[in-house]
């Protein structure tokens, strides 16, 4: 379901560009980010091409892709063990340090995390 050629995003999802994948649905796929902060450090991705978590809010078929990526969370963060707790972040947009224009959450544990944001 690559949308995007120029999005490098879409082209995993397609199988079209590498990643180490560990969780995949029919709407969802999450693969390990390349420069990780965290011991897991995991992208979930949405296959479909929408460009933030705020454009999300108003597309097509916003509330199963929602679910999705809630579901696929839990999902990672139980493979990954870690019952101690997580954190969810989703950039958006050049204020929020969105890099990649491809709606994502980024998946981060393994060891505690401070508190404090930034
Ligand atoms: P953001 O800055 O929130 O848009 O996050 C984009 C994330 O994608 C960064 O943490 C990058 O390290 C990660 N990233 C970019 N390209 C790839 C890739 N090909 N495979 C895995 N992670 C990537």
């Amino acid at each position: 379901m690559s949308q995007n050629q120029n999005c490098i995003f879409c082209r995993i999802a397609a199988g079209e560009a590498p990643a180490d994948i560990v969780y995949e649905s029919e709407e969802i796929i999450a693969f390990r980010d390349l420069n990780p902060v965290a011991p897991t450090h995991v992208l979930l991705v949405p296959r479909k091409h929408v460009t933030s978590l705020h454009e999300l809010a108003d597309a097509p078929g916003r509330a199963a892709l929602a679910e999705a990526l809630l579901v696929a969370a839990r999902a990672v963060a139980e493979s990954e063990g870690l019952a101690n707790g997580y954190r969810l972040i989703s950039n958006i947009g050049p204020d929020g340090g969105q890099t990649v224009g491809h709606v994502h959450i980024h998946l981060i544990g393994g060891k505690p995390l401070s508190p404090r944001l930034i």
